[in-house]
């Protein structure tokens, strides 16, 4: 590993400063839990490396009035660990929280960073498909020190690639606050414990007269960006959601995830078996009476018996 100069700023100002150094094959570094593993497999020569571990300004979960209404700021720097036991967070926006609750192990969830997960913009990461189901936007700042907003769509640039400029990093994540709704995520693994998603699904809902209602979902896992699920209402919304609605939404995203797949320019780097190619079409099964019974159970209600 060859770093050539090492640069830990101590407040916003000192962090602009570093930012103007930075160079095309420069990087950030936040908790490292992505960034160490990367540098040791491909032992990169990094002209810059800016450490955003002791800037203040990037830490800090709030929640602020705003003329539009309630908006919930998180630091980029706020650990997994963190935000999971964030009560603000569990109170706003507590899918955010349980797909924290569920990254990796306990030691990568108190080093490893909301803002780096979004760095690292992998497809299987947990947090942007639960961004994206909270209408998210991204406080980014460079190296001029002002900050500009983006919407979370505006992030992905392909695998492992965001559309923030070299010398660019994300300050903050604002989720807009809608306290009539609740929300929740599960996600599905190789394994129990430590696993990344094979396939995530939030959803988000309100209550009306008593009925689940507005529902909204993203699936993640299953595609180069998360997959926003705009039948989820028609579907989970409609007054009653049993058996017939939990078979229903799983034939549509089982659809979707074939025609992703079919679709797909390159085979996957995995070498996998004929029968193993179909997996996430019958596993998003499990996934959709898991999120389905996790709404109902939140709305006091009870569901279909599952999969
Ligand atoms: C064993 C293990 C299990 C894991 N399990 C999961 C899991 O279940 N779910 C999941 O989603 N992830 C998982 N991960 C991935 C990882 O934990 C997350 O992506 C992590 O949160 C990255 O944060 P970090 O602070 O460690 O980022 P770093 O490693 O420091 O940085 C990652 C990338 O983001 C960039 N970056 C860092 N901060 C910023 C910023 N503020 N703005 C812009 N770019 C930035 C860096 O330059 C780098 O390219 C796992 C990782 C490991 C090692």
């Amino acid at each position: 590993m060859t770093i050539r100069r090492f640069l830990q700023p101590h407040s916003r100002n000192e962090l602009t400063a570093a930012l103007a150094e930075m160079t095309a094959d420069s990087k950030v570094i936040a908790g490292g839990t992505d960034l160490m593993l990367e540098i040791r497999d491909r032992d990169p020569e990094i002209p810059v490396l800016v450490s955003l571990c002791k800037v203040p300004e990037l830490k800090g979960i709030c929640v602020t009035e705003t003329a539009a209404g309630q908006e919930l700021h998180i630091g980029a720097m706020e650990c997994h660990a963190d935000i999971a036991a964030s009560e603000t967070v569990r109170k706003y926006a507590s899918a955010l929280a349980e797909s924290c609750d569920h990254v990796g192990s306990r030691q990568v969830r108190n080093r490893g960073t909301i803002g780096g997960s979004l760095g690292n913009a992998s497809v299987a990461g947990d947090m942007l498909p639960v961004l994206y189901l909270f209408h998210a936007s991204l406080a980014v700042t460079g190296p001029d020190g002002t900050d500009r907003m983006i919407p979370v769509e505006e992030l992905p640039a392909g695998i492992g690639r965001t559309s923030l400029a070299f010398n660019e990093i994300i300050k903050e994540i604002v989720i807009p606050v809608h306290p009539e709704r609740s929300s929740c995520f599960v996600k599905l693994g190789g394994r129990e414990e430590v696993t990344i998603a094979e396939i995530s699904l939030s959803l988000s809902w309100e209550m009306r007269d008593g009925k689940i209602a507005a529902v909204e979902g993203v699936m993640g896992a299953v595609d180069r960006v998360p997959a926003v699920l705009t039948e989820a209402d028609g579907i989970l919304g409609q007054g009653t959601v049993g058996t017939e609605e939990c078979e229903r939404l799983f034939g549509c995203l089982s659809e979707r995830i074939a025609v992703i797949r079919k679709n797909r320019k390159r085979p996957p780097k995995l070498r996998i078996r004929e029968g193993e190619k179909e997996f996430k079409e019958r596993a998003v099964r499990g996934v959709v009476y898991d999120a389905v019974g996790k709404m109902l159970a939140k709305a006091g209600m009870t569901g279909p018996a599952g999969a």
